[in-house]
């Protein structure tokens, strides 16, 4: 279950809250193995979302603890475990020291991080609520824990921000490489090369969620390290997929459970015939599961080199959501295979990457600066929203005046920024009055 934490400074209101949050569901406090014995733990739904809820609650009686190490304390705690963080304060006393100090704590840590400002009785009075913006967490939510006031808004925040769960990337298995494309595009002569590579197969087992044979592969990234992979075959090429081995309904099958459990899958072309319909619909595919996508150009022993030129603009201009990255490979000479699985490696870390959150801020300020949006439109604040793939939103005065135009100017500076190739970045337009 995702972990949804409430911190804050001390007598602010974190366990009338939790409390407020829970209401008579307090019965369900489950104690997770792993975790420090004097945190409330208790399970929550909202809208349809369940998650676990901590109180930090707990924490605060430490009152020999000099407040920077209370501070940074309950902010690790919280932003090790929790995907998102409730940072609840005072509208009678704060912004104060303290407030500031947490929330330079959670925004440095690039935590998903929604700011509540309690004990505001009337919602409605915007002036307390808008002081709270100084503590550069976005947008203040107004709650009276004490009367259950905009605790329900305040739900559909953290809710909201969860991350996306349909359908998740298995998280317990190995992250998943698919090797997919049309017939004799070389699939299964560039399988055989991979899985012969020296030491490249730790073990091959029966796919666990699709009928496709997943080998364990380790790729050694620069500076050494190693990463460890499942290499999903569509092609057959193992034995238990063997049977059905070029029988379309099959393979379309396969194809399509190997999509949704990898994280990336590689589009197999043939540079000869270039990007056809049929490589256009499995690259779509892969986009709807909001996946990862690189495709391979294959047979460059066939083609000259301004074809393969060619053919990388093609798939930038004909796959503009994904911009894939796009590498040449020979599977029947073995020139560029070695490159295949750093090149799979990288898209899954930029598929999986976490912005932190001051830097995103500072990096869309500075878009906005240099390109003001039209329309008088402000955009107050830019938070990474999930990863897995990666997904934004941002918060902006009248959100529906934005032109698309100006979206997709965002969009393409964060990809190039961020090297977000091959997945699709969803910028989510929030308003914040
Ligand atoms: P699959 O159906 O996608 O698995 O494709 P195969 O791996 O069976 O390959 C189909 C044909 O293309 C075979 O005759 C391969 O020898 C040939 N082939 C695969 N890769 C290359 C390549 O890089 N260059 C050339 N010239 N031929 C290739």
């Amino acid at each position: 279950l995702p972990v949804v934490a409430v911190v804050g400074a001390p007598n602010v209101g974190k366990s009338s809250l939790v409390n407020r949050i829970l209401g008579r569901r307090r019965a369900v406090v489950a104690e997770e193995p792993g975790t420090t014995r004097d945190r409330g733990y208790a399970r929550a739904e909202w809208a349809g979302r369940e998650f676990l809820l901590v109180d930090t609650g707990g924490m605060e009686p430490a009152a020999r603890m000099g407040l920077e190490a209370l501070v940074t304390l309950q902010a690790r705690v919280a932003v090790e475990e929790a995907d998102v963080i409730v940072h609840l304060t005072d509208a009678r006393t704060g912004p104060t020291e303290a407030d500031a100090a947490i929330a330079r704590e959670l925004l440095r840590s690039g935590a998903e991080v929604v700011l509540a400002v309690n004990k505001l009785d009337d919602p409605s009075d915007d002036t307390e609520r808008y002081r709270f913006y100084a503590l550069g967490e976005g947008e203040p939510h107004p709650v009276s824990a004490l009367h259950g006031i905009g605790v329900g808004d305040l739900l559909d925040e953290v809710v909201s921000r969860l991350p996306e769960t349909t359908p998740p990337v298995e998280e317990d298995l190995l992250p998943g490489i698919a090797i997919i494309g049309r017939p004799n595009v070389g699939k299964s002569t560039l399988l055989n090369r991979l899985l012969g590579q020296e030491r490249a197969v730790v073990s091959e087992a029966a796919g666990t969620t699709t009928d496709v044979v997943e080998s364990e592969v380790e790729v050694e990234l620069d500076g050494g390290l190693r990463e460890r992979f499942a290499l999903l075959d569509t092609a057959g090429v193992g034995r238990r997929a063997h049977r059905a081995r070029g029988v379309p309904y099959y393979s379309a099958l396969r194809t399509g459970g190997a999509i949704r459990r990898a994280a990336v899958s590689l589009l197999v072309v043939d540079a000869v015939e270039g990007l056809v319909a049929g490589d256009l619909q499995l690259a779509r595919q892969v986009e709807e599961a909001g996946r990862s996508l690189g495709v391979l150009l294959n047979k460059r022993d066939l083609v000259p080199a301004s074809r393969l030129r060619e053919l990388e603009e093609q798939a930038a201009v004909r796959l503009p959501d994904l911009k894939p990255p796009v590498l040449a490979i020979s599977a029947l000479t073995g020139s560029g295979v070695e490159k295949v699985l750093p090149f799979a490696a990288g898209l899954h870390r930029a598929f999986t990457a976490k912005i932190p959150t001051h830097e995103l801020a500072e990096y869309v300020n500075r878009l906005t600066a240099d390109n003001t949006p039209p329309r008088g439109v402000k955009i107050r604040y830019a938070t990474q929203t999930g990863t897995a793939p990666p997904r934004f939103t941002l918060f902006a005065t009248r959100p529906g005046d934005l032109p698309e135009n100006y979206l997709r100017y965002l969009e393409n500076a964060l990809r190039e920024r961020y090297e977000l190739y091959g997945v699709t970045l969803k910028l989510k337009l929030k308003s914040s009055r």
